[in-house]
C-alpha cells in the first residue's frame, strides 16, 4: 500500500522544487514540504491533509466544511478512507471502498469528522474525531436561526439593510470592507442570540449570487449559485425596502434559506 507521505514524496520529487509544488488541474492545490519527515497538502488557505512518513494522517477544513474542501481530502487522502455525509454531518468512513453515500456498500467502520482528525495508516486507528451529537445540534441551531430570519423578511419585519439594528461586522461587510474577526465569532454570537442583523443578508446575497449566464460562456464553474436570479431580485428588494419578501411562486424559498446556511455553515464550520 502507498501511504499518503509516500504519494506526496513523489508528487514533490518529480517536480523542479523540492519544497512545494502546485498541483495541476484543481483550482488552489498544492504540495509542501514541512520538515523531513512532514510534507502537506494545501487547499487554498488550508493545510487539508498533514501526512507523516511514520503514516499518520491528520485532516482539517480549516472550518470551511464545503464540497471542495470534500472533494480534496477523497482524492488525497488516504487509500480507503473516503469523507462522507450523513444526515447533514461530515462522516469519515473506512477502511471500505467508498462512502456508503455514494454506492450502497456500508463501510466497515465510521467516525464523525472533526478538523485534526488522525488516521495511522500502519495501524489503522482513528483519533481525534468528533462528536456527532454536537454537530447535530449547531446545524439544529443554524436551521433555526435561518427560518426565524426568512419569516422576519417574509413580515416585512426585519427592517432595511444596512439598518440601524446591525452588527458592525455584518455591516461593514455589507459595505465592502473587511474587519478581522477570527473564527467569524459574531456569527456565532448572532445565532446564539437569534439576532436578525439586517446586513448579513446583503452578505449571503453576495456571496450567494454570481451572473450564471456571465460566469457560465467563460465555461468557469461557478461558486455560490445557489441563488437564481429570481430569488436573488426578491432578497435584495425586502433588503432594500424592508417590504415583505415578494415570492408569489414559492421557489425562492428553498434557494435563500440554503444560501444563508451555506453562507454562516461555512464560516462556522457547520456542514450546511
Ligand atoms: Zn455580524
Amino acid at each position: 500500500m502507498v501511504t499518503v507521505y509516500e504519494t506526496f514524496a513523489e508528487i514533490l520529487n518529480a517536480g523542479r522544487n523540492p519544497a512545494r509544488r502546485t498541483i495541476k488541474g484543481p483550482r488552489a492545490t498544492y504540495v509542501t514540504r514541512k520538515g523531513p519527515d512532514l510534507i502537506a497538502l494545501t487547499y487554498q488557505t488550508t493545510e487539508v491533509i498533514i501526512a507523516r512518513e511514520d503514516g499518520r494522517v491528520i485532516l482539517d477544513s480549516g472550518g470551511w466544511k464545503t464540497v471542495t474542501t470534500k472533494a480534496r481530502i477523497n482524492e488525497y487522502g488516504p487509500c480507503g478512507y473516503s469523507l462522507g455525509q450523513h444526515k447533514g454531518i461530515w462522516t469519515l468512513y473506512g477502511p471500505g471502498p467508498v462512502a456508503p453515500s455514494i454506492t450502497c456498500t456500508p463501510a466497515a467502520k465510521s467516525w464523525p469528522f472533526a478538523d485534526g482528525i488522525m488516521i495511522n495508516e500502519t495501524t489503522g486507528r482513528v483519533s481525534n474525531y468528533g462528536d456527532s451529537r454536537k454537530d447535530l445540534a449547531q446545524r439544529k441551531i443554524l436551521k433555526k436561526y435561518v427560518d426565524k430570519y426568512y419569516t422576519a423578511m417574509v413580515n416585512g419585519d426585519l427592517g432595511i439593510a444596512p439598518g440601524p439594528g446591525d452588527c458592525l461586522f455584518c455591516l461593514c461587510g455589507a459595505q465592502g470592507g473587511t474587519v478581522e474577526d477570527p473564527g467569524s465569532s459574531h456569527l456565532g454570537s448572532h445565532l446564539e442570540e437569534v439576532y436578525l442583523v439586517p446586513s448579513l443578508g446583503i452578505n449571503v446575497l453576495k456571496e450567494g449570487y454570481v451572473d450564471v449566464l456571465k460566469e457560465g460562456s467563460k465555461g468557469q464553474p461557478t461558486v455560490g449559485t445557489s441563488l437564481s436570479r429570481y430569488a436573488a431580485y426578491a432578497l435584495q428588494e425586502t433588503l432594500r425596502t424592508g417590504e415583505p419578501l415578494q415570492d408569489p411562486i414559492g421557489i425562492g424559498r428553498r434557494q435563500i434559506k440554503r444560501a444563508f446556511m451555506k453562507y454562516i455553515g461555512a464560516r462556522l464550520g457547520i456542514v450546511a
